[in-house]
């Protein structure tokens, strides 16, 4: 606290992301990094971009990026808005869509950045109680608020909605902005781009953070019909015009046309999820069905918070939540099979020595 604080600092209370640890060699499950590591392509092309182009300002518009990842979609580069990280694309969207408007809904668990960004813009909100197995109903995603937040899959619990449901939200809201945040999607969900020629209350958010393991770079984008994206575009030009410098345009757009990269990394994890799922359940978690890059898991007879200390005592991080309904709930990354395996052990040590 300080005299020089305004009003809107005193009220903010900031997004914590998990741990980064500086020192040590820990085996790192609890930030839902890509343990594969962006397209070789990718890492090439940043190395490229820092010829003799750092002199000069990036484009401002982005033009190749945004032409690239529209036509991933069937879209234009109109319907494309870029932005560092999809963290920044959120605080952009709830700018631009419900600062100023009534209340926003979004479910009781979920990714706790949309409560910070609520503070920032003085935004209200309504949390939309999940039911005993993490699931939302679509009957319960109603008009009139200012706007709706679902994160699809969602996170922490990695539990995907089926694209029928949100089919059903979009058109019984047809005046409210939707705004979508797939930043896990890629992992096994359905993803909402599809239907943004269709509606017009339809925000897409995906990120380059997770199934192109590109976190660093922080590249994000939305997608949305052309009087969205120039929303977001008066927002994003009023900090600062240019969405992402030469190396993160360089970067991204090589990974985003090594297809087979892709394609071949979002299986290993995939694949190594199932492998993980079923290790935990075979010694007594319940974990919860995963369209994501993380397990979501409880044990019964063992605290999260104990787990949490005693795993990283074995040199593993995972993410722990303080919020009273999850509060028993462990987030756990899919890391390489080798994770797993120490990830499955540790587990099993510890469950062996609490008994
Ligand atoms: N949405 C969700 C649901 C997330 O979990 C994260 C990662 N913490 C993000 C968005 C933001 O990711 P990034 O800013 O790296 O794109």
């Amino acid at each position: 606290m300080s005299r020089f604080w305004s009003p809107v600092v005193e009220r903010l209370v900031p997004y914590t992301p998990g741990e980064q640890p500086k020192g040590g060699t820990f085996i790192k499950l609890n930030t839902n990094e890509n343990p594969y590591g962006p397209s070789p392509r990718a890492l090439e092309a940043i190395r490229a971009s820092t010829d003799g182009r750092l002199r000069l300002y990036p484009d401002p518009a982005a033009a190749d990026l945004a032409q690239a990842i529209g036509a991933g979609f069937g879209l234009g580069p109109e319907n494309v808005f870029l932005g560092n990280g999809s963290d920044e694309v959120l605080a952009h969207a709830f700018h631009a869509f419900f600062a100023g408007r009534g209340p926003i809904l979004f479910p009781d668990v979920t990714y706790s950045f949309y409560r910070s960004t609520c503070a920032l813009y003085g935004i209200e909100y309504r949390e939309i109680a999940l039911d005993d197995s993490f699931r939302t109903d679509p009957a319960d995603w109603r008009a009139p608020c200012g706007g709706m937040v679902i994160a699809n899959p969602n996170a922490p619990t990695g539990i995907a909605l089926p694209l029928a449901a949100l089919r059903q939200i979009l058109a019984q809201a047809p005046d409210t902005l939707v705004l979508v945040d797939e930043a896990y999607v890629d992992f096994g969900g359905a993803s909402a781009a599809g239907l943004v020629a269709e509606f017009d209350n339809l925000l897409v958010v995906q990120t380059f953070s997770k199934s192109r393991s590109l976190a660093g770079l922080r590249v994000g984008f939305a997608l949305g019909q052309p009087p969205l994206i120039e929303a977001l575009r008066r927002i994003k030009d009023s900090f600062n015009s240019y969405p992402l410098g030469h190396l993160a345009l360089a970067g991204a757009l090589a990974a985003w046309e090594d297809r087979a990269w892709f394609e071949q990394t979002r299986a290993q994890v995939m694949a190594e999820r199932g492998r993980m799922a079923a290790g935990l359940a075979g010694q007594g978690f319940q974990v919860l069905p995963s369209a994501t890059n993380f397990l979501f898991a409880s044990h019964a007879a063992l605290r999260a918070e104990t787990l949490l200390a005693d795993l990283r005592a074995q040199g593993i991080l995972v993410r722990h939540f303080t919020a009273p309904r999850i509060r028993n709930w462990l987030r756990i990354s899919v890391g390489t099979a080798q994770d797993g395996d120490a990830l499955l052990q540790a587990t099993a040590r510890i469950a062996a020595a609490r008994a």
